[in-house]
Parts: structure tokens; sequence; C-alpha cells
């Protein structure tokens, strides 16, 4: 089992990140003019590092932690993506988050390649200052692969801006000089972006609107179920509300909230803002994760793990539109079904492709030495999604495609026209 896999869940369409990875490549190699050599180099990361990361604990003893930095491919530009903190992770986890990256690096267009690491540790068991010793050692470990025109990190699951800033303290102390470009997410007084936080759920809630616009409903008729209320979920939810829809469920770890009615989003604290207090909010009615998935709603945004739709409960999902905000967490099994039922799956790689599009203007910033106002990145990451997201529909409506497929489809020609250019070496 990986951490994407959500394990209370009796299903029989698990499969590894790395598994639906490949699945996914195979599938939009059947729609794509690339060559077969191509498809193949895809199939394999360039290099997985494994390293040991030794931690004083606080109290005094040593505990040995294992980490990983998996770099997919770098043909587009470096290697971009998270560090992911968490006590399932594994090499092979990391390689399909990794091939992930590459296509959502595609899709938007940007100039990065795939990367995704992370240690394998439950951070809810460490100290403040044991997590700044575990990631400044970490960076240590992986200093000769990391750097800004090389393979630059990011947040992930269980990492948050505190983590790059450290990350990057260390690497700048030992290169001598600071490098602010060697990770992105960090706190904008050490060269992070404004509006970086909340790019992906800004993201997934710009592909949510343009697809309900798409689908001929109008935002202020809308009903909106969210799985999740960390950065992701909350940032979605909050700005749908906004811009007029009504955020009827929200959830977190422990169960939802559902009010017909529509909640008040601003209201509801956020993971970061009060961990796991959703359930102390007021609201007509709870309901557990998995019928927060089946209510009938417009729009269901699952933005909390990844496997949530599954093939076992596909057929009982009631919203006309599915906005990915997690990573993978529809299984192959439900994307069928929910495929032959009509309904659209807005994917991931679209969809929460903020957070790296941020990143990516953080990356050049810190590069140009120059800072973004709030409102140039929200216009400019606002411009970045309509013009993936009308690559991707294009595609939907030439090849008759599901989104997931032509996203695929958009990378894939992106990253095989590099491939066939740039040639294979020596
Ligand atoms: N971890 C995030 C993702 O899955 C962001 C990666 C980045 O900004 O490099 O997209």
């Amino acid at each position: 089992m990986t951490s994407t896999q959500v394990t209370d869940a009796a299903e029989s369409d698990h499969e590894s990140a790395l598994e639906t990875a490949r699945r996914q490549l195979r599938e939009a190699a059947t729609h794509v003019d690339v060559d077969g050599g191509v498809i193949e180099r895809l199939k394999h990361p360039t290099r997985v590092v494994e390293v040991s990361v030794p931690l004083r604990r606080d109290d005094g003893s040593v505990e040995v932690f294992t980490g990983y930095r998996a770099q997919h491919d770098d043909v587009r530009g470096p290697y971009k993506g998270g560090l992911r903190y968490h006590p399932e992770v594994t090499a092979e986890e990391c390689v399909g988050l990794s091939m992930w990256m590459t296509w959502k690096c595609a899709v938007m267009d940007l100039p990065f390649g795939g990367g995704k690491g992370g240690i394998v540790v439950d951070p809810k068991n460490l100290s403040e200052g044991e997590k700044e010793r575990l990631t400044r050692r970490f960076a240590e470990e992986i200093r000769d692969e990391v750097g800004p025109s090389q393979d630059i990190p990011a947040p992930d699951m269980g990492t948050d801006a505190k983590t790059m800033a450290w990350f990057m303290d260390a690497y700048s102390m030992q290169q001598g000089e600071t490098i602010p470009g060697v990770v992105t997410g960090k706190p904008p007084v050490v060269g992070g972006s404004y509006g970086r936080e909340e790019a992906p759920g800004r993201s997934v809630a710009i592909v949510a609107r343009e697809a309900i616009d798409y689908y001929g409903k109008e935002i202020d008729d809308v009903s909106v179920a969210v799985q999740g209320y960390g950065s992701v979920g909350a940032n979605a939810a909050r700005l749908l509300q906004d811009w007029g829809a009504d955020v009827v469920a929200v959830s977190d770890v422990n169960g939802g909230i559902y009010d017909t009615a529509g909640l008040d989003t601003h209201a509801i604290p956020t993971h970061s803002e009060q961990p796991e207090g959703v359930m102390g909010q007021d609201a007509p009615n709870t309901v557990t994760n998995a019928e927060l998935l089946e209510l009938d709603v417009d729009v269901l945004i699952p933005a909390a793990v990844g496997n949530v739709i599954t093939r076992d409960n596909a057929d009982r999902i009631r919203a006309d539109i599915v906005v990915e905000g997690a990573n993978g967490p529809t299984t192959s099994g439900a994307d069928a079904v929910l495929n032959e039922r009509d309904v659209p799956v807005l994917p991931d790689i679209l969809a929460n492709a903020g957070g790296v599009t941020v990143s990516y203007f953080e990356w050049l910033q810190d590069i140009n030495r120059r800072k973004w106002s709030a409102e140039r990145v929200r216009n400019e990451l606002e411009s970045e999604m309509l013009s993936a997201w009308s690559d991707v529909r294009e595609e939907v409506e030439a090849a008759d495609v599901s989104w997931r497929d032509a996203a695929y489809v958009v990378a894939l020609t992106r990253i095989g026209k590099a491939k066939e250019a740039r040639g294979l070496w020596p």
C-alpha cells in the first residue's frame, strides 16, 4: 500500500501510483503520434536516489530514516516536484508521482520535467526541532542531485513553507552563497512567491469555474462538495463561494458538514488554521467522507488523498462534474465507470497544476532577483490556467477523448516533440 491509497476502504482496484502512471502513459500513447522509443524511455525514471538520514532525537538517541528523490524526465527543463514526509513513502511511489509531475509541467507548458521525493517518516511524531534537523540533513544528503537548474523540490504532503526555508538554508550554507531558486514554496520573506500557498486551490477553482461554464451551468446556481479542507480544498471552496457557488459540504479526516443552503467556507478553519476543525462547526447535517462523495451536487472536488473514487463507489457518484484537487483521487476502474456514465473528470495534472505553475513564477523571481506583486501572480496564474484549459479542451473536442486522456495527449505530444528534437545521446 502506498500513501496515495486509503487503507480503510475495501477496494478491489487499488494500484500503486507507479502502476497508475504507467497505465495512463500506455493509454495516452495510443492517442498520440509519438515514436515508440520515446514512450519506452518515459516508462522509466532517469534515476532514483536513496539516502539514509540520521536524526538525533530530542532525547539524545539517534534514529535513521530513509529518504528518496526520484527524477523522472528532464527533456523540457530541470526536474520539478514536491518532497513528501509520510510513513508510507516508497521509492516506487516517488517514481509514479514524479511521472505525474512530468505530465503536469508539460500540460502547463512549463520549462520543467518531473521529480518527487520524500522521507519515510510520520512528521506528527517529530518535534519542530527534529523536523528541522531531519530536513537539513536530508538536504545535505541529496545536495548533489538538486539545484536551481538541476532539480527543484517544493512542498507536498507533510512538508510546508518552513520546511522549504530550512532546505534552502542548509543547501545555501554548504554552497557558500544564498541560492533561493533551489526550492520553491518558501516563505515570501526568503524568496518565496506571494500566492504560492493558495495556488493549487485557486487553479482547482478556475478549472471548476471553466468546466461549469463549458457544461452550460451558471456558477450562481451550482452546488459544490469538497473532500479535504487543507490548503487545496479550502482555497478552492472559498474562491468558488466568492464567485457565487453554494459550497454545500466540506470535510476533513474526521468527516464532513453538509448544508443544502450553502456553508460559510471562510468561517470554517483550514487544516493549518485549526487542524481537524471542520466537525466543530455548526451545520444542519454531518456526513462521512464516503457519503460526501456520493452527495447529489453539481461539482465534486476530491481534495484530500488518492484513490477515494473507486470501482466500488463510482456508480453512486451523483455529481455532474468531478474536479480532482488531490493527486490521483480516482482509480482507473472508477475512471472507466465515470467515463461510461459521461461524468466528466477534470484531471489532477490540469486542475491542481496551479501549485507548480506558481512554483515556476517563484523560480523566475528567484533567479531574476525580482519580486512580483500578489496581483501579478494571480493574473499570470489565471492566464496560464486558461491557456492550458483551452489546449486540453481543444483536444477533448478534436479527438473525442476524456479530459484526462486529452491532458495526457497535450503533455505527451510536447514531451515527445522535445525528445525527438533533442534525439538520443550519444
Ligand atoms: N507538490 C506539488 C504538486 O504535486 C507542487 C510541486 C511543485 O510546486 O514543484 O504539484
